[in-house]
């Protein structure tokens, strides 16, 4: 049993090697380290406390105080950085209201260092749910913004409704598994989606975050914004710590504005495994990294 224990202790320990290089790190300290790394080359972060699907209040009593450190040290040291989270972080498997004054108490913190709260958009069964309190909590704290996967049926739906409300949209294509009948399933089709969805925001939306690593979708970012004379202080580029630094510090050098999100903390795996699952080439790294230990 103590050898069972043990080897799936190594086990792990080698797996966080690899998986470092999508995640800062296991503590505050490591991000900011990796924020100020990325704020040296004119790019924005937005730090992400890992954590998901909590079930019981202590998790997400702790989520809540880690993020109002993050925001603290954000603070303290002139950082250019908001932050990410998850309501399913925030106890919404567990109460509803419960969930609601959790982010509430971080998007008050935040606003008092005039920052920034995103709540990042789960599985699809928890769209509707994070949409309908994103809603509620806009009501009260103006510094909260939502995302809407391009993959989904119902997104243009949504983004009529975001656009309407003023609230700030991160676009991304989406991460999750999801059935026919709820997203598209094809690249070009997803693709498709992201566009219409991106003319939508960038040209009636509040400030936008396009967030992709694909460069069809840059350059179409590029051009549309040209073409409709969109200043780029309306939207802003995001990508993934860890996917494409080279293309990230580019970017931020045309004069884009740039955030990379930035997650950190101890339950990385969840978020390891939906960058694996995005590349065939992610796993073959894992596996080439693994062996070489
Ligand atoms: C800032 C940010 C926030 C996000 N927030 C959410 C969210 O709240 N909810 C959600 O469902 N999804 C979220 N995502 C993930 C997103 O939905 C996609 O799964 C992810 O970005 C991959 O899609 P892509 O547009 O980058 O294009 P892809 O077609 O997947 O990638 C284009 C190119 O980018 C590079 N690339 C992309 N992903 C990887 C990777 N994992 N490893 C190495 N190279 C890679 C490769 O060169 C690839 O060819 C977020 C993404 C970003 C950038």
């Amino acid at each position: 049993m103590a050898l069972l224990t043990l080897r799936s202790l190594v086990l792990n320990q080698l797996l966080f090697l690899v998986a470092k290089r999508f995640v800062s790190g296991q503590t505050i300290q490591e991000a900011v380290a990796a924020v100020r790394r990325l704020n040296a080359n004119g790019i924005g972060a937005t730090l992400d406390v890992l954590g998901e699907n909590v079930s019981d209040r202590r998790a997400a009593d702790a989520a809540v105080a880690a993020y109002l450190e993050a925001l603290g040290w954000i603070q303290q040291e002139s950082l250019s950085s908001n932050v990410s989270l998850k309501l399913t972080q925030m106890g919404l498997d567990i109460d509803r209201v419960y969930c609601l004054e959790n982010v509430g108490r971080i998007c008050e913190r935040a606003a008092s260092g005039n920052n920034f709260v995103r709540i990042d958009m789960e599985g699809s069964a928890y769209t509707e749910r994070t949409l309908n309190l994103f809603h509620e909590l806009f009501q009260k704290h103006r510094n909260v913004g939502v995302v809407v996967q391009a993959y989904l049926h119902r997104s243009e739906q949504d983004v009529r409704k975001l656009i309407e409300l003023g609230a700030r949209v991160r676009l991304c294509k989406g991460a999750y598994k999801e059935p026919p009948s709820l997203a598209v399933q094809t690249m070009a089709a997803v693709r498709q989606n992201f566009i219409n969805l991106a003319s939508l925001l960038l040209s009636q939306g509040n400030h936008t975050a396009v967030a992709t690593h694909d460069d069809v979708l840059i350059s179409w970012t590029k051009n549309y914004i040209t073409q409709h004379q969109i200043p780029k202080e309306r939207f802003e580029f995001q990508m993934l710590y860890g996917v494409r630094s080279e293309t990230q510090r580019l970017l931020a050098a045309q004069g884009y504005s740039m955030r990379v999100y930035v997650p950190y903390g101890s339950h990385w795996l969840p978020y390891f495994y939906r960058r694996l699952r995005e590349r065939k080439e992610n796993v073959a790294f894992v596996l080439k990294h693994l062996f070489r230990k």
